[in-house]
């Protein structure tokens, strides 16, 4: 099972943990997402922009 979720990971396909984000307060108008693969650790951060409805951008 682990072997497949490598290969996973291999093809971008990552096991992400909950996202958590960074607010930099009321005078920032963006925050910080981060979150990590429970595989292979690969953290991944972006920026959204606060009062944006559309969701996450994903890269
Ligand atoms: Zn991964």
């Amino acid at each position: 099972m682990v072997k497949v979720r490598k290969f996973l990971c291999k093809f971008g396909i990552h096991k992400w943990s909950r996202k958590t984000y960074i607010d930099y307060g009321p005078t920032s108008n963006v925050k910080t997402w981060r979150r990590y693969c429970k595989i292979c650790g690969k953290r991944q951060s972006w920026v959204q922009a606060k009062g944006d409805k559309k969701g996450f951008r994903r890269k």
